[in-house]
């Protein structure tokens, strides 16, 4: 019987690098590597500040603006 615990040869293990990136989707931004094979896809500090920033720019321009009502029907 072998041992249940085989450890792999040093040198072997801990050298391989991830093949995929991770990228910002919206600047391209190689955002280092990611822990997959495949390039995954995520958002830079500077995109997610921006977009945070026009999120509640829109939502300020919404709460600025009086709902306008719907029009009325007619019979
Ligand atoms: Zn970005």
């Amino acid at each position: 019987m072998p041992p249940e615990n085989i450890e792999p040869p040093a040198g072997l293990s801990g050298t391989e690098t991830p093949k995929g990136r991770r990228i910002c989707a919206w600047c391209k931004k190689d955002l280092g590597p990611a822990e997959t094979e495949e390039d995954t896809h995520g958002m830079c500090d500077e995109c997610k500040t921006k977009a945070f920033a026009q999120l509640a720019e829109l939502k300020a321009e919404k709460e600025e603006a009086p709902a306008k009502n719907p029009p009325a029907e007619k019979e």
